[in-house]
C-alpha cells in the first residue's frame, strides 16, 4: 500500500525535480552495497545500553526480534564502530544515578566478555581501526546526560577508569552546571564547574558530545576545550525548527572548532510537522502512563507494557519521514560546514519511529544508497559514513 502510494508520488515528483528519492524498498545496487561494506561506518549515538540491564536484559549475541540492533544485525548492516550511550534516567530519584550508570558500562563490558570473538571495546583512538581490522564491532562506552557525574570530578574520573570515553554533557534536563535545549535556563550555559568538567574531560581524553545541550552551554563548551566538539544525534534547525536542533551558526561555529555533526534518524527532528504530531501523541500517553503507574503501585514499565500496543499503533500510523528526508538534513549540514564535519548519528534504540526505509540498522545501506543517488563521491560518503567521526574519536580518546 505505502510502495503504491510512494511510486505514484515520486512518479509526479519526478517529472519537476531532477533526483527524485530512492525508493524506500529498492534494493541497494551492489556496487553501492560494495562501497558500503569497504567504508568504516561509525555511528556516534544509540541507546542499546538501556536494553542490556534490568528484568528484560537482552544478549546483544542473539538476534532480536524488537529493537534496532544486536550484534547480527550490526553486521548486517555493516556497522563498525558505535558510541554505545549509558543514560541514567534523571526521571529517577538522584541516588541512584551512579548505580544505573555503572550497571549500563558492567553491561557493556560484560557482553564484550561474552562476545569476545565479535565485539570489542576501544579505549584508545588507535583502537578502532584495529578492532574494525580484526573483523569486530568497536565499542566506545559513553554517557548520556552530565547529571551521571553527580556534581563530582572524581566520578567523572572514575568513569573513565572504568572506559568511558565519551559524556553527553546534558539530556532533557538541565543540571548542577549546564543548561539543556529543553528545559529552563539555570547557568545561562556552563557555570563554573561546568568549565571544570569540560577542561577534566579534555586532559583525560573524553569526548565532548553537545546533543542536547542549549545554544549557550554549547557556545561556551567552544570557548573552553581544546578539542574538536561532537554533536552525537542532532538535526538541522533550518529545516525543523525546534530548540533541541542545531542552528547554522552554531553549524559555523563547529566548523571552526573542527567538530564533527552526526544526523539524528528521529522522524520527529527530520521535520516539524510530525514533530508536533509525535509531540502530542507522546504528551497524552504520558499522562496516561502517569496515571496508570498508580495503579501498579509506581511500576511506570508495567504502565508501559500496557499502553505500547496501542501506543505504537498511533505512531506508526503517523506519516512517517523518509531517508530523503534524512539525507536533506545531512545534505543542509554539508551545505553549510563542508563534507569533513558529517556524520551519522543515529538514536537506534532510544527512538519509538524511524524514517519509511529505515527499520533497524540492518537498512543502513539505503542511505549509503541515497547518498550515492544524490551525487556524493564515494570519498565524501566515507567521510560522511564514518571517516569525520573517526578523525574527531582518533584525535581525542584516550
Ligand atoms: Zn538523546
Amino acid at each position: 500500500m505505502r510502495m503504491s502510494i510512494m511510486l505514484t508520488l515520486s512518479l509526479l515528483v519526478s517529472a519537476t525535480l531532477v533526483v527524485p528519492a530512492v525508493f524506500a524498498d529498492d534494493p541497494v545496487p551492489e556496487d553501492v552495497m560494495k562501497l558500503h561494506r569497504k567504508a568504516l561506518v561509525f555511528d556516534a549515538h544509540c541507546d542499546t545500553a538501556m536494553r542490556l540491564v534490568g528484568g528484560r536484559a537482552i544478549d546483544i549475541g542473539i538476534r532480536q526480534e524488537r529493537g534496532h540492533m544486536d550484534l547480527p544485525r550490526m553486521r548486517e548492516g555493516g556497522l563498525d564502530a558505535q558510541i554505545f550511550a549509558c543514560w541514567p534516567n534523571p526521571r529517577r530519584e538522584r541516588d541512584v544515578y551512579v548505580k544505573q550508570t555503572l550497571q549500563m558500562i558492567d553491561a557493556l563490558w560484560e557482553q564484550s566478555r561474552l562476545h569476545a570473538e565479535d565485539f570489542e571495546i576501544a579505549l584508545e583512538g588507535k583502537d578502532i581501526k584495529r578492532i574494525v581490522k580484526s573483523g569486530k564491532l568497536a565499542g566506545i562506552i559513553g554517557i548520556e546526560g552530565g547529571h551521571a557525574i553527580m556534581a563530582d570530578l572524581g566520578v567523572l574520573r572514575d568513569y573513565h577508569r572504568l572506559g568511558v570515553r565519551c559524556m553527553t554533557l546534558t539530556w532533557m534536563n538541565t543540571n548542577e552546571w549546564a543548561d539543556s535545549s529543553d528545559d529552563s535556563t539555570k547557568w545561562g550555559g556552563l557555570n563554573d564547574l561546568g568549565r571544570e568538567v569540560v577542561r577534566e574531560m579534555d586532559r583525560l581524553g573524553m569526548i565532548i558530545d553537545c546533543s542536547h545541550v542549549s545554544d549557550s552551554t554549547l557556545f561556551d563548551v567552544f570557548e573552553v576545550t581544546e578539542n574538536p566538539v561532537l554533536i552525537s544525534h542532532s538535526c538541522m534547525r533550518a529545516i525543523c525548527d525546534i530548540p533541541r536542533n542545531v542552528s547554522d551558526d552554531e553549524l559555523r561555529a563547529l566548523e571552526k572548532n573542527g567538530g564533527v555533526i552526526c544526523i539524528n534518524y528521529f522522524p520527529g527532528f527530520l521535520d516539524k510537522e510530525f514533530n508536533g504530531a509525535v509531540t502530542e501523541i507522546w504528551q497524552e500517553f504520558r499522562a496516561s502512563a502517569d496515571s496508570l503507574a498508580g495503579v501498579y503501585e509506581g511500576d511506570r514499565e508495567k504502565a508501559w507494557d500496557e499502553l505500547r500496543p496501542e501506543y505504537m499503533e498511533r505512531m506508526e500510523a503517523l506519516d512517517s519521514p523518509t531517508i530523503g528526508a534524512l539525507v536533506d538534513h545531512i545534505d543542509h549540514a554539508v551545505g553549510i560546514v563542508g563534507i569533513d564535519h558529517v556524520g551519522l548519528g543515529s538514536d537506534f534504540d532510544g527512538i519509538s519511529i524511524t524514517p519509511v526505509g529505515l527499520d533497524d540498522v540492518t537498512d543502513l545501506p539505503a542511505i549509503t544508497s541515497e547518498l550515492r543517488h544524490r551525487g556524493y563521491s564515494k570519498k565524501d560518503i566515507e567521510k560522511i559514513l564514518g571517516g569525520n567521526l573517526l578523525r574527531l574519536a582518533e584525535r581525542v580518546i584516550r
